[in-house]
C-alpha cells in the first residue's frame, strides 16, 4: 500500500512529488499518457524564474523528476483508470491493476478552452495561443496587433 499516490507528471505533480518527498513520504508519481505535462511540447519557457536566457520545456519537467526522484520519488509510465474513494485506504484502478492509498493528489492537468473556429486548429501556435502569461511576451508577438478573446478578469489580465 502506498503512503501517496500523484495523479499527473507535469510541473503540478512534479512539484507535489518534490514536497511529498522531501517529507520522506516516499510519493509515486503515475505519469499519464503525457511523462513531463504539457509543457514538454514547448520548446521556450521565458516565465520560469532561474533561467534568464529561458529554458526548453522537455528539459524544465526533466530536471523537475530528477530532483523530485533526488528526495526517493519513484515515477511509473501508468494511467490511473478508475478511482474509488468511498473506503480508506483509496482504491485505484491502474492499467488493470489494483493499487492502495492513503492518499491521492490529482494533478492532471486541464484542456483549453476553444472557440470552435474551423481556423483555429490550424492556426495554433502559429498566432492562436490559449497562454498569454506564456506567449504574449514572446519577439513573434511584439509590436504586432494582439487581440485578447473573452471578456472576464483573466482576459483583462492577459490584455495587461
Ligand atoms: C505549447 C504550450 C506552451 C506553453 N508554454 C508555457 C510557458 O512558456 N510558460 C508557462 O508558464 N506555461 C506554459 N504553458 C502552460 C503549461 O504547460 C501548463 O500551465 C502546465 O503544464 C500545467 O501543469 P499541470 O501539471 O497542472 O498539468 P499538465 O502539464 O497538463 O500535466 C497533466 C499530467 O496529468 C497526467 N494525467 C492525466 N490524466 C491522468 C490519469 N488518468 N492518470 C495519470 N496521469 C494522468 C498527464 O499525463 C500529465 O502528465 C504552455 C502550454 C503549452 C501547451
Amino acid at each position: 500500500m502506498e503512503k501517496v499516490i500523484i495523479m499527473g507528471s507535469g510541473c503540478a505533480g512534479l512539484t507535489a512529488a518534490l514536497y511529498t518527498a522531501r517529507a520522506n513520504l516516499r510519493p509515486l508519481v503515475l505519469t499519464g499518457i503525457q511523462p513531463g505535462g504539457l509543457l514538454t511540447t514547448t520548446t521556450v519557457v521565458e516565465n520560469y524564474p532561474g533561467f534568464p536566457e529561458g529554458i526548453d520545456g522537455y528539459e524544465l519537467t526533466s530536471r523537475m523528476q530528477k530532483q523530485a526522484e533526488r528526495f526517493g520519488a519513484r515515477v511509473q509510465f501508468a494511467t490511473i483508470e478508475a478511482v474509488d474513494l468511498a473506503q480508506r485506504p483509496f482504491v485505484l484502478t491502474v492499467d488493470g491493476e489494483r493499487m492502495e492509498t492513503e492518499t491521492l493528489i490529482f494533478a492532471r492537468g486541464g484542456a483549453h478552452r476553444h472557440l470552435g473556429l474551423e481556423s483555429e486548429d490550424k492556426l495554433e501556435s502559429k498566432g492562436v495561443t490559449y497562454c498569454a502569461a506564456c506567449d504574449g511576451a514572446l519577439t513573434a508577438y511584439r509590436n504586432r496587433p494582439r487581440v485578447v478573446v473573452g471578456g472576464g478578469d483573466a482576459a483583462y489580465d492577459d490584455a495587461l
